[in-house]
């Protein structure tokens, strides 16, 4: 007899994060995670550095005075925010919550690869809904419906596309989901976002049943090594996930420095200048090479390279790394032909821009 793991879990191909760090001595210009070009708030550093004291004691479960903060930060109940070890935690924690075997999980073919894998963590099946021209596509998404579908995930802005869903088609998602199916709308990236057409999500929540706004702390907020993350839910759903999360799921020191990170609205307001900076920039650079950056609205740019072998994303790829430059592969999700490069500090952009001319040209004579 040997052990039984359960349905769907050896489906999983795991989750493989973007490169950390390449052979070698030197210092990395890291773009392949969308972490804060400009890392975390000294305040929120020192808040961290303040509970190294108390590392004995145990969190508080309830992450009160982040949930307080959040809530005044969004005008937003308390009550109905829970906090976790990342928006991953949350993500899986609502997957484990509304589906099981036998029930579909539905994203967007180009989605957050964690959707698909907690799906199948739980013996649900995921479903991928077709993209046009890589942005999700909301009669898609409808039109996978069926009596199995539970939840419906929407990562907007979406990774590793940059692209959004106007405000206008995530309430068109949300009224044409039958009232049974749980709509997830991910929105790590909303910080970022300039355009007039977008929002969050968070009024999309009031007064609803079936829809649940997640965001986090590691992407603009700089905190990605503390995993912080958080759930905006109707009571019910709040009610169901702080039954089912571990009782002390976000550690001590992630609850302080995400009050303090949140109340230095300073650095926030400079990570925003710095995208909104060198995100165009960028983008306008890997045009006049004549690669194919899609429009994003995010802290990443992702790049489409031509076939030819000489020019293609893996010979990119080698050709960065070997200048110790570290993008994302995205081949993961259906994009072999692309790369993911993150808005990172203004050293990398400049460095990885450079980069990729020497690149383009050097192809060009050999
Ligand atoms: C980075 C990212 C998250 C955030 O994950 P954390 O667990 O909070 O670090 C969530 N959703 C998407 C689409 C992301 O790209």
């Amino acid at each position: 007899m040997s052990l039984i793991v359960r349905p769907g879990i050896l489906d999983i191909a795991a989750y493989v994060p973007g490169d950390h760090s390449l052979p070698g001595e030197g210092p990395i210009h890291r773009m392949a995670s969308n972490e804060g070009a400009l890392g975390a708030s000294p305040d929120a550093v020192e808040a961290y550095r303040t509970l190294a004291a108390e590392l004995h004691r145990y969190p508080d479960g309830a992450t009160k005075s982040l949930r307080v903060a959040l809530g005044r930060e969004h005008n937003i109940d308390p009550e109905q925010i829970v906090c976790g070890a990342g928006s991953d935690d949350v993500l899986q924690l609502l997957v484990r919550a509304y589906a099981g075997p036998g029930d579909d999980v539905l994203y967007s073919q180009h989605g957050f690869l964690v959707y698909p894998i907690a799906a199948k963590a739980v013996g649900a099946t995921p479903v991928a809904a077709p993209e046009t021209d890589l942005r999700t596509d909301v009669d898609a998404l409808l039109k996978a419906v069926t009596p199995r579908t539970r939840i419906c995930f929407v990562a907007n802005p979406n990774n590793p596309t940059g692209s959004y869903v106007t405000h206008d088609e995530l309430k068109r998602l949300r009224a044409g989901l039958p009232e049974n199916v749980l709509l997830v709308i991910d929105a790590a990236y909303a910080e970022y976002v300039d355009v007039p057409d977008y929002e969050t999500g968070l009024d999309m929540v009031r007064g609803a049943d079936n829809v649940v706004m997640t965001r986090t702390f590691s992407k603009i907020f700089g905190l990605a090594a503390l995993r912080l993350g958080w759930a905006y839910c109707p009571p019910a759903i709040a009610d169901v996930l702080n039954r089912i999360r571990g009782p002390f799921n976000v550690p001590a020191p992630a609850q302080a420095a995400g009050v303090a990170a949140l109340a230095d609205r300073g650095h926030l307001a400079k990570a925003k200048a710095h995208n909104d900076y060198w995100l165009p920039w960028f983008t306008q650079r890997m045009r006049a090479l004549g690669l194919h950056p899609y429009p994003s609205v995010a802290n990443f740019v992702l790049v489409k390279f031509p076939a030819d072998p000489k020019l293609n994303a893996e010979a990119a790829l080698k050709f960065l790394n070997a200048q110790r430059i570290l993008p994302r592969r995205v081949a993961a999700y259906g994009l072999p032909d692309c790369l993911r490069i993150t808005i990172a500090e203004e050293s990398a952009v400049k460095a990885c821009a450079d980069a990729l001319e020497a690149f383009v040209k050097g192809a060009a004579t050999q």
